[in-house]
């Protein structure tokens, strides 16, 4: 399932931080090794491409060329030893290069377009092979392993375990899950390292043998700070692969392709990452504290630690009532109860929607609470419900919640 070619990826940081974060330029670094490579095939090959004004340079075209190719062609979802052929011309490519990162859409190289190019990023191609098709691999475990690295490396995993039910557990032998290796230049796949700038490090998407398994370029200078390459943004964005996300187009989310630093103090998953990786594994169940709305210490924590059964590994919803103090957890036709006081679960559950809660259906996709009242929604159909009398005061429809009365 899980190829190569799809499995590479870089880094780069993305901020939630707002003013606190800190643009570094990406250093502008040519690939020497791909100018080696491909600067003298490209006196006889034979140029496809239209020059602009400012005309670039052969060394660039050809960059520009193993670029499309390398993150913007139709690399196919065969094995490690084969690629398909490209479907699309260079400019055709080099268009979707450019929509992708927000360029004006010429389909000619311009400076702006090879300064892009050439900026630090992710070795993982930018177009999904997945996209919104119901095949978008992920792991079926709860628990993944990975082994032999640093706190860095914990703390990026847990970027996503503290929003997703999947725990992540260091490993001191044997095969891990998500095989991490830094190492520069070639490195055992069809993806050799291009030495400091450029490709920072990838990943493999979700599956067996190498899937999952990231790489990091060990030529670059890694930091735990704003310089050189920030080893807790590149590893955060990889691991992103290694669980199954793709690119992102949006400037801020940690999946944008090429590097850019962020403040790391306090950072947390982009909302953009946060609904991608959730969309895959659903949802870390938190505890509101409803006075002042802020986290309880202590969550999220994983369903078992309430005491909810082990084999409910998921949820439709979950809401804190504050008359009784308890959070209530649904689950297709039935609920739970927890007492945020005694921290224990309630006596006597499961029982039926239908006969705790009458009248508001027999299933629950969402749940909040505003102003002591509850509200479910259910589909399109949302109810306004007093815990306290155990009946529905009003029956909504979802969009009012977006004042489109
Ligand atoms: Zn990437
Ligand atoms: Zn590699």
């Amino acid at each position: 399932m899980c190829t190569p070619g799809h499995a590479l990826s870089s880094i780069k940081g993305v901020g939630v931080c707002g003013d606190a974060e800190e643009i570094m330029e990406p250093h502008v670094v040519s690939l020497l090794l791909l100018l080696l490579m491909f600067g003298g095939l490209s006196e006889s090959a034979p140029v496809s491409i239209t020059m602009s004004d400012n005309a670039m340079s052969e060394a660039d075209q050809a960059f520009a060329e193993e670029y499309i190719d390398l993150y913007f062609s139709d690399v196919g979802t065969l094995n490690s030893t084969m690629r398909s052929v490209t479907n699309y011309s260079f400019e055709e490519n080099l268009e979707m290069m450019q929509s992708f990162f927000g360029l004006e859409v010429t389909g000619k190289l311009d400076n702006e377009t090879i300064q892009v190019m050439k900026a630090p990023r992710c070795g993982v191609s930018d177009i999904s092979k997945y996209g919104h098709f119901a095949g978008q691999p992920k792991w079926e475990k709860k628990v993944l392993t990975y082994r032999d690295v640093d706190n860095t490396i914990a703390q990026a995993f847990k970027l996503y375990s503290d929003v997703i039910p999947l725990d992540f557990k260091q490993i001191t032998s044997g095969t891990a899950d998500i095989m991490i290796l830094f190492k520069g230049g070639y490195h055992g796949d069809f993806y050799p390292f291009d030495g400091r700038g450029g490709v920072l490090a990838h990943a493999n998407s979700p599956g067996r043998a190498e899937g999952g398994d990231t790489h990091f370029d060990d030529d670059e200078h890694w930091t735990l700070t704003s310089r050189g390459s920030n080893l807790l943004l590149v590893a955060a964005h990889e691991f992103g692969h290694a669980l199954g996300l793709d690119h992102s187009r949006l400037r801020g989310a940690l999946m944008y392709p090429t590097y850019r630093y962020v403040n790391t103090n306090g950072y947390k998953l982009p909302d953009d990452d946060r609904k991608g990786v959730q969309s895959l594994y659903g949802k870390q169940y938190w505890a509101i504290n409803v006075y002042d709305r802020s986290m309880m210490p202590g969550y999220p924590q994983p369903l078992t630690s309430f005491g909810l059964p082990s084999i409910l590994t998921k949820l439709d919803a979950a809401v804190y009532e504050s008359y009784t103090q308890s959070v209530f957890f649904f689950w297709e036709a039935q609920y739970w109860s927890y007492d945020t006081r005694r921290k224990q679960m309630n006596s006597g559950y499961p029982k039926f929607i239908s006969q705790g809660f009458p009248g508001i259906g027999s299933k629950v996709d969402a749940a909040f609470e505003n102003y002591s009242y509850l509200y479910f929604s259910n589909g399109a159909k949302q109810v306004e419900y007093s815990y306290y009398y155990k009946q529905v005061v009003r029956t909504l429809l979802n969009y009012g919640w977006l004042n489109c009365y």
